[in-house]
């Protein structure tokens, strides 16, 4: 799988080494080389991504009369609720309906 970084970020690292005291008399040479890595990162393909985010299902159970229930589970991070009959159905939820990627608290 391929990892993204944030072009932002990678050319304020880059500036920040460039500033700092060691590079500070290498000459016109490293700056015209940081200046042509920062056009070349500019040019790379890019996709539209959002950094994952991490939820847990948390689990109840929710007793309607003496006979009737039904299990009720929680998204740790924006609390929607969704409601199962039973208690595997949670494992067809991988994603909540915020985006965050699930696990199932105790599993
Ligand atoms: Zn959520």
């Amino acid at each position: 799988m391929d990892l993204y970084i944030k072009l932002s970020d990678v050319k304020e690292i880059i500036r920040k080494l460039s500033s700092e005291p060691c590079y500070q008399h290498t000459g016109e040479d490293f700056y015209s080389g940081i200046g042509a890595v920062e056009s070349e990162l500019s040019m790379l393909p890019a996709v539209e991504a959002e950094p994952t985010r991490y939820g847990t299902w948390i689990h109840s159970i929710n007793q309607i009369d003496e006979t009737h229930s039904y299990h009720r589970w929680t998204c740790s991070l924006c609390g929607r609720t969704v409601a199962r009959p039973n208690e595997t159905l949670i494992d067809t939820l991988p994603y909540c309906y915020c985006g965050a990627k699930m696990s199932v608290e105790g599993k």
